[in-house]
């Protein structure tokens, strides 16, 4: 697990989209793995997890705030958290600014609907060349459809694993591209659901937040969360046996 955490980009969040910034200019492709606990936990029993999380040409960010304490306790020194909300935020800015080409999948229909149109009237000038919900059967059949649409950015919101399995297996179909799974951030980033509070995001408590709202998280958050502090409670201590 501690290969992970090494491969984490550790700078801002401000440095994080100025690299994106130069990546899209220069049409690298880019794909952007938003880590928390359960993926880092994951990929100790998922194959594919494992090897998309240590493929040096997939840039890890520290998404959750256990990820960014558990690597200072494994004395990897990490900056702060790039949540895949913040940016999803961005990039859909930034797409205004310079007139990018955008294809979204995932969500519920009324979500997706919405963030489009939401995209439409912040950011006139981006170009969502293409948005698909989430539940359709055939997902590959999307990036079949936004190949010849060359977009700069994909966002895919279908919860992890599904989200970066999809991304990473029609990865190489891409030239360009800033590739990302986002989780629930349609659902934010529509408004279809509120974020926490600034408070709980400022005290890094939104996943508190998020499992007041939602208590059948709560058999989720134990399966990953407990199970890889644990982990990393483990790992600290080993650590400092051999200092
Ligand atoms: N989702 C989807 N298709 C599916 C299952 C889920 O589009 O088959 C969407 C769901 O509507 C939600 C997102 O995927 O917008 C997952 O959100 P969740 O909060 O579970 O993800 P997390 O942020 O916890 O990874």
């Amino acid at each position: 697990m501690e290969e992970y955490f090494k491969r984490l980009y550790a700078a801002s969040f401000n440095d994080f989209c100025e690299c994106l910034n130069k990546r899209i200019a220069q049409k690298e492709r880019t794909f952007i793995v938003t880590a928390n606990p359960e993926t880092f936990w994951m990929g100790q029993s998922d194959k594919e997890i494992n090897t998309i999380l240590l493929d040096p040409k997939v840039t890890l960010v520290p998404d959750g705030i256990s990820i960014v304490k558990s690597a200072h306790m494994l004395d990897i020194a990490i900056k702060e958290r790039i949540t895949g909300c913040d940016l999803a935020d961005y990039l859909l800015k930034y797409a205004g600014k310079k007139g990018l080409k955008i294809a979204l999948l995932g969500a519920k229909e009324e979500v997706i609907t919405k963030l489009v149109e939401k995209i439409k009237s912040d950011y006139p000038a981006a170009q969502v060349v293409y948005a698909e919900n989430g539940y359709t059967p055939d997902k590959d059949a999307f990036f079949q459809k936004i190949k010849k649409l060359e977009p700069d950015i994909v966002l895919v919101a279908l919860g992890i694993p599904a989200q970066e399995k999809l991304i990473y297996q029609h990865l190489k179909e891409f030239k360009k591209g800033i590739f990302m799974g986002v989780g629930g951030s349609f659902d934010v980033l529509s408004g279809s659901k509120k974020r926490a509070p600034k408070v709980f995001i400022k005290l890094h408590l939104e996943w508190l937040y998020r499992l007041l709202c939602e208590p059948k998280r709560i058999k989720r958050f134990y399966d990953n969360n407990i199970k890889f502090m644990a982990h990393i409670l483990k790992l600290k201590k080993a650590k400092n046996k051999t200092k």
